[in-house]
């Protein structure tokens, strides 16, 4: 089971890009990372 790489937590599905330097994060954290990068985008 992957484990995410920011809050530690196992994950059913891990999820990776070039955001999360192709470490896998949760859905939780992966989604809340692009929230943030989708708002600095929108400044
Ligand atoms: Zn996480
Ligand atoms: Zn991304």
């Amino acid at each position: 089971m992957p484990k995410c790489e920011k809050c530690g937590e196992n994950t059913s599905k891990g999820y990776d890009c070039e955001h999360t330097k192709f470490e896998e994060y949760c859905k939780e954290c992966y989604t809340e990372l692009h929230y943030y990068i989708n708002e600095k985008e929108n400044e």
